[in-house]
Order: structure tokens, then C-alpha cells, then sequence
């Protein structure tokens, strides 16, 4: 499945049965009373409990044999160049091999390592078109990936926000990658773009690699993007007096990435929950980047921050779905009615200390991967990056 342009969607009625624990990805309920998921044309028709439920006539049916389910996991940050390959650590196939780390929607912060990318306006506005237009058509494993994130440049004018718009860009790359790094101008361009619909980040922290800056805290607020993109550096983050500021100062979203600088990450999940917003804080990677792909960094995020700062684990999983479907007003991250079937099969990895999925998890090991559905249609079956898990699904009729 590697290579293929997956886009079609499931069709049929499918059931997934003795789901062991149903993740719903809703930080305010985020355990389900249910263990089985009807799906009808690739999204989620019923859940409940299996004698509740219409389960006749389907065309497949999945025994998950007691393994968890939660909703794919999302890639908040991510920055893809062409098909399956990066440039920057000249990698084929990291795409696909994320899917086998459960997530199913990447949001692109910018294609900003193409080879000698355009830094002219109507460069920058073509190479976004272009690559909204390729990563829409061409899906590694079926993966979604919501790019063609153009980086402001100096002299963009209202127009400019309105045309890209108008041909389908519906994010800007990070703030602070081009030319633009005062708070003043990047404010005015990002109005411009919530103007027309398209959403906003900021790279926030130290440079990331030679040729880009620092942005700090007053950048951040004044810029005022949805979402403060990286807020623990990536890799260099601001200091915590700084963190705080962002965090009071603003309500956006509250990136963290597995880039990025992981005492800060835990200084931002304190901070969070100390002011009763833990619904703000979203997850990404960064990759690829100077560290590399990180197939497992969402899963190792969710593991992270529940271990290490104390956060139940389904609350932990709600970080790198629900809070980020709402956030970017996708379709997908959430079990609920009418949403997208994306889903990952999770479960306690094999001969790991805890008892449970969600204790594995809190004890900071990766839960194992069994399967990944995205609108319905199987896209892996055992994932060959997670540690093996113990309750693995099963297709058993079809
Ligand atoms: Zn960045």
C-alpha cells in the first residue's frame, strides 16, 4: 500500500465488534460506554453496545478480539515536500511509515524544505497551489495530509490572501520562515488570511536551522496566529517566563511538538492545567526535521506527556485528536456520529509492566499498533514500527 494514491472511501456497512476500550478523543468524556462502531460510506453511523446495534447485512465486519480504539491520531505539524520523500534527511517513505505510528491527518506548517524554494510572492503562491493540488491527489497508505501552507513574505498584500483562497489554500506555513519576523506586519497578513478563511501558525522559540530566527512571546501575541505553533521550540524554546505569557496572553492553540524541547512541553501541559485550558493543548511533530522522521512521535508525545506529566492517558490520546479536530475544524479525530472513520487500534504492548492500555501508557511505553482504518478501509494491518500488541484485531468477514 505504500505507493498507492488511496483516496476512495469505504462504501459499504462495516462493524467493528469487542472493542475492549473505546478512546473518544473528546477531552470532556473521553471514554466511551460502547464496544462496537457501525460505519456506513466511511464515516461513523452508530456506536454503542453490540446488542443495541443494527449490525446485519454488513460487509465487513472486524473482530477487535478486546484491543482499545481510539480515533487516528493527528500530525498538528509536519512538512512535507513531494510524494513520500523529504529532502531533509533524504528519507523515502516516511509518509507511510507514520501511518504505521497511528496517525491518519497530517497538516503541513509550510513545504519549506523543497530544494531552493521560491521566497518571490508569486513563487511562494504557486509552490503552495502546487502542492495543496499533489498531496490532495497522491495519498502514501491513504494518509491525509492537509498541505500547500505558503510562508509570508514581505510586500504580500490583501490580494494576495484573497487569490490563494480563491485557489483552495486553506493554511499558511509558519510565521517567522520568511521574511516576515516583526509582530507588526505579520499581524496585518495574518488578519488578511483569517479574512479569507485560511488558518495560521507561528514558529515560535530559537532558529531551527541556520537561515531562520527568533521568534519570542511578543511576536507570538502580536502576530496573533490560531495556533502557537512549536510553543516548546523546535528545537529551542523560550524561557518558561515567556511560555506563561503565551499562554495567558492568548487563548489559540498550544502546540507541542516531539521536535521540540521536552521540558518545555512539560512546563506547557502544567501551565495548561493549571488554568483549566488542557483543551488547547494539541500535538505535532515537526518532522521531518534536523532530528529526523519520528514514525512513533505522536504516540510517543501522548506516552510522554502522560507519564511523565501526570496527565490520565485517554486524556493524553484526546491531544493528538479531539483537541485537534476542533482546533482546525476537521472532519475526522472524534468517535461521534457523521465523523470520518479514521481509526487506530491500540493496545498494551506485549510483556510491558502495565496491565491495561491506558496504564502502559501512563507508565511511558508505546502502546502497540494493530490496525489503521482511514474512511472505513483497512490501510494496515499490524504495524511493523509499534512494539507488538498484545489484543490485535482481525477481519473476519468480508
Ligand atoms: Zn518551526
Amino acid at each position: 500500500m505504500a505507493h498507492g494514491a488511496l483516496t476512495t472511501v469505504s462504501s459499504g456497512k462495516l462493524v467493528i465488534k469487542n472493542i475492549g476500550l473505546l478512546l473518544s478523543g473528546d477531552i470532556g468524556n473521553p471514554i466511551l460506554d460502547a464496544d462496537t462502531i457501525v460505519v456506513r460510506g466511511g464515516r461513523i453511523d452508530a456506536v454503542g453496545r453490540l446488542k443495541d446495534l443494527d449490525i446485519d447485512q454488513a460487509s465487513t465486519v472486524i473482530n477487535a478480539h478486546g484491543s482499545g480504539l481510539a480515533p487516528g491520531l493527528i500530525d498538528s505539524h509536519v512538512h512535507p515536500v513531494a510524494g513520500d520523500w523529504t529532502p531533509r534527511q533524504s528519507q523515502l517513505n516516511w509518509i507511510d511509515s507514520t501511518l504505521h505510528g497511528g496517525v491518519t491527518t497530517m497538516i503541513s506548517a509550510g513545504e519549506v524544505h523543497t530544494p531552493g524554494r521560491p521566497r518571490d510572492i508569486i513563487g511562494l503562491k504557486a509552490m503552495a497551489i502546487t502542492a495543496q493540488r499533489c498531496f490532495t491527489a497522491y495519498r502514501p497508505g491513504g494518509m491525509k495530509i492537509h498541505a500547500g501552507a505558503p510562508v509570508i513574505e514581505p510586500g504580500m498584500v490583501e490580494d494576495d490572501f484573497r487569490d490563494l483562497a480563491a485557489a483552495g489554500i486553506t493554511l499558511l506555513g509558519e510565521v517567522g520562515l520568511g521574511g516576515v519576523k516583526d509582530g507588526t506586519t505579520a499581524r496585518q497578513m495574518v488578519a488578511w488570511a483569517r479574512k479569507y478563511g485560511i488558518q495560521s501558525t507561528i514558529h515560535t522559540g530559537g532558529p531551527s536551522i541556520p537561515g531562520s530566527g527568533l521568534i519570542d512571546a511578543a511576536v507570538v501575541l502580536e502576530a496573533d496566529t490560531d495556533v502557537v505553533g512549536h510553543i516548546n521550540g523546535g528545537h529551542t524554546a523560550l524561557p518558561d517566563r515567556e511560555i506563561r505569557c503565551i499562554c495567558e496572553g492568548c487563548s489559540r492553540g498550544l502546540e507541542i511538538v516531539h521536535n521540540g524541547n521536552e521540558r518545555a512541553a512539560l512546563y506547557t501541559l502544567r501551565t495548561a492545567r493549571e488554568m483549566g485550558q488542557l483543551e488547547r493543548v494539541i500535538l505535532g511533530t515537526d518532522g521531518p526535521a534536523g532530528s529526523g522522521v519520528q514514525p512513533l512521535g505522536i504516540l510517543r508525545m501522548i506516552a510522554m506527556l502522560s507519564s511523565l506529566g501526570d496527565v490520565p492517558a485517554e486524556i493524553a490520546f484526546c491531544f493528538g485528536t479531539g483537541n485537534t479536530a476542533r482546533m482546525r475544524t476537521l472532519d475526522c479525530g472524534l468517535i461521534e456520529q457523521g465523523r470520518a472513520a479514521d481509526f487506530v487500534f491500540v493496545d498494551r504492548p506485549q510483556h510491558g509492566a502495565g496491565a491495561t492500555l491506558l496504564e502502559a501508557v501512563q507508565f511511558g511505553d508505546l502502546p502497540g499498533v494493530g490496525m489503521v482504518m482511514i474512511d472505513g478501509i483497512v490501510r494496515t494491518g499490524r504495524s511493523r514500527n509499534t512494539p507488538p500488541a498484545v489484543n490485535i484485531p482481525e477481519v473476519v468477514a468480508a
